[in-house]
């Protein structure tokens, strides 16, 4: 985990240690899995939609601080926000950390999300922060396929 230096900024602590709507979801529209087998990281997604917008957002699973925190700040971003807007911000998101959008977040819609541009330097953890992403797309798309960042 030497490799990590510097990556783990306090606000991925904090979410790792203390993660945001970490509970299973009663009720939920859809619901996917996810698994990145390059770190043995497992997230299950629960969305809860109302009309094209995202009412609720919870997860559970286990996995590296990174891929926690990812999570639990996916969950706090995407509240409220329309399929259009989540699809947008996993492209801003995916750009960030494999550091083909200027460094540092200076795309003010990122928010806390920003604090993941640290990622960009270790190829290896970039899968472990977009795996609740690509869950959530699939549970989204409800093809009922668990997601894998293989
Ligand atoms: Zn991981």
């Amino acid at each position: 985990m030497s490799d990590l230096h510097g990556l783990y900024q306090e606000v991925i602590l904090d979410h790792n240690k203390k993660p945001r709507n970490f509970r299973k979801m009663e009720g939920a529209s859809c619901h996917a899995d996810g698994y990145n087998p390059l770190c043995g990281d497992k997230v299950t997604i629960y969305v809860k939609m109302e009309g094209d917008r995202i009412r609720d957002l919870s997860f559970q699973g286990s996995g590296c601080a990174i891929s926690t925190a990812s999570a639990s700040l996916l969950t706090e971003t995407l509240k409220g926000k329309t399929r259009a807007e989540a699809e947008a911000l996993f492209e801003k998101f995916h750009g960030l950390v494999t550091g083909k959008e200027p460094k540092n977040g200076k795309d003010p819609q990122l928010g806390k999300l920003a604090v993941f541009s640290g990622v960009s330097e270790y190829p290896a953890r970039v899968k472990c922060a977009t795996l609740v992403w690509h869950t959530l797309r699939s549970a989204l798309n409800e093809s009922g396929e668990v997601a894998s960042t293989e």
